[in-house]
């Protein structure tokens, strides 16, 4: 039965958020004919969440550079001789998923994300988001040609806030309302489904009638005691990045009508970056490791720089610095690979230290024993197999010999000046645990069964990501889940709607 409350907006369907999944399924469920209202609890000059700070990397399917014309279609004829982008498969993308997850993501909504990767591109392209390839950063020039690893080859043009821009623009062209600084604070619902949505608008109580909600509303990484308590001691002093708007009330809202809850509540995306920037600062990563090496405050190695592309293995890394006393470590290397570092290192607010040799680096290396630092110098560089070239753009199996710490690939000796170091802690940057959902976005209750009018999308969904993650799968699962989302409640509230009829 429905309540009595008295409602100040109306709408088919109401999204809570407006970074990429809510975006997607915005304009999804307009594209069906619904009336959508978008929530933002952000001010306008906010707006777009986590997705605003990305560099709009994204990983889809690809078959060979066709497919990328697909998405591209201006593409500059003297681009495509000098660019080799290979080709990444379904299975590949989804096998990649598998491994960085340890075999624990949803088989289900992986499948998903991986097969329906390169349509939802051109859906999004049809929508007027363009894409760009990521030269420089995903792919180095050897011998006059730009080889892509990783199957992350794609960003959106003008990066994160380039995509939002884009995203809204096409919105609002399409009709859709967004509320600014408009948080939800409650579920409306009976026995029948979803009613509607309660929020705070400008400090007052409204209501929103809905038969359906797609909650968009992104992860909690910027809510202190949901990090406590779900990651763990330590997550509470971790530099946060990105948006500080996401900080878990649309998880909690549906769980707090018997949602239930998905994924990998006890782990997050979290990277090596600055250690001195303050939080939700954009620029705080430091992603060049695997040309280098990372030591801790005993002047040891800790990881395996080289374990992997840096797709594959900086979601876990920031973790793995969150282990070490106080939280640091730094990054060094020498003067052989400073020109492959990435723009990131250039800026101004970066810690850094520059030497003529490891002794007087070592000096200047705030925190790290001297003595261990350079003696691990002498062990690292002495187990380094320099029989193989090194290649930044494949995985060169150039590694080390006979250490306790291994590092795979692109390990160089650290022998020429100029040196530098980098000063990194841990920065979080989303959260894995999230509501269930399943092939329709539909969010289901503690017994198994959909909770009519309720759909999820984005961070704020569950279940794909455990452990790690491979890089740029967070937008395409935004854009996935978001369409799939926004299209389902279009239907939902039409079929409702002619019932009653
Ligand atoms: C620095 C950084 C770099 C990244 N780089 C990449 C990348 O290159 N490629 C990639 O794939 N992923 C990247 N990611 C991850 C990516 O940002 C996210 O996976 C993705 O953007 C999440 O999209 P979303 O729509 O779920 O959430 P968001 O974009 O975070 O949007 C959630 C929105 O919900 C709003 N909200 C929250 N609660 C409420 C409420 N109660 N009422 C109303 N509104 C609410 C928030 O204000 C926010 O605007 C990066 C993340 C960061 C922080």
């Amino acid at each position: 039965m429905e309540s009595k409350t008295e409602y100040q907006y109306e709408a088919d369907v109401v999204i809570v958020g407006a970074g990429n999944a809510a975006m997607c399924a915005a304009l999804a469920a307009q594209e069906q004919g619904a009336r959508v209202i978008v929530l933002e609890k952000s001010p306008e000059k906010e707006r777009g969440g986590n997705t605003t700070y990305t560099h709009g990397s994204i990983r889809f399917a690809y078959n060979g550079t066709p497919d990328i014309q697909a998405i591209i279609p201006d593409l500059a004829e003297e681009d495509l001789q000098v660019t080799d982008f290979g080709s990444y498969s379904e299975e590949q993308y989804y096998e990649d998923l598998c491994r960085m997850t340890n075999y624990k993501t949803d088989p289900e909504l992986a499948s998903i994300l991986t097969g329906e990767s390169f349509e939802t591109m051109k859906w999004l392209t049809k929508h007027h988001i363009q894409f760009i390839p990521i030269y420089g950063r995903q792919a180095f020039k050897i011998n006059g040609i730009f080889k892509f690893w990783g199957g992350m080859i794609l960003e959106s043009v003008g990066g994160g806030h380039g995509l939002v821009e884009a995203l809204h623009n096409e919105a609002s062209s399409q009709g859709v309302r967004i509320l600014y600084g408009t948080m939800a604070i409650e579920l409306l619902h009976g026995d029948e489904g979803i009613q509607g949505v309660r929020v705070k608008e400008k400090g007052r109580s409204k209501t929103i009638r809905a038969k359906a909600v797609v909650m968009a509303s992104g992860g909690f990484h910027a809510n202190v005691e949901m990090r406590t308590k779900y990651l763990g001691p330590k997550w509470d002093v971790v530099h946060t990045r990105g948006s500080r708007y996401n900080t878990g009330e649309g998880i909690q809202m549906a769980l707090d009508i018997g949602a239930l809850s998905a994924g990998n509540w006890s782990m997050a995306h979290a990277v090596t970056g600055d250690r001195y920037l303050p939080d939700f600062q954009e620029g705080f990563q430091r992603l060049s490791y695997p040309f280098g090496i990372l030591v801790n405050s005993d002047g040891k190695r800790f990881l395996d720089e080289g374990a992997d592309f840096r797709n594959y293995t900086y979601a876990k890394y920031g973790r793995l610095i969150l282990e070490q006393k106080d939280n640091f470590a730094w990054q060094v290397f020498d003067g052989k690979v400073s020109h492959l570092l990435r723009e990131e290192y250039k800026g101004k607010q970066v810690t850094k230290v520059k030497a003529n040799s490891l002794e007087e680096l070592a000096d200047k290396m705030e925190g790290v024993d001297k003595e261990k630092f350079l003696e691990e110098m002498v062990r690292y560089n002495e187990a380094i197999d320099d029989v193989v070239p090194f290649n930044p753009n494949e995985k060169d199996g150039r590694g080390t010999k006979g250490i306790d710490v291994p590092k795979t690939n692109w390990a160089n000796c650290i022998d020429t000046a100029p040196f530098e170091a980098y000063a990194v802690t841990c920065g979080i940057t989303f959260t894995f645990g999230g509501l269930k959902i399943n092939e329709r976005a539909e969010v289901q209750n503690t017994m198994y069964q959909k909770i009519n009018g309720l759909y999820a999308a984005g961070e704020a969904a569950g279940g794909l990501f455990y452990d790690n993650y491979p890089g740029g799968a967070g937008l395409m699962a935004g854009a996935v889940f978001g369409k799939i989302a926004g299209e389902q409640a279009a239907h939902y509230v039409k079929a409702e709607l002619t019932a009653k009829v």
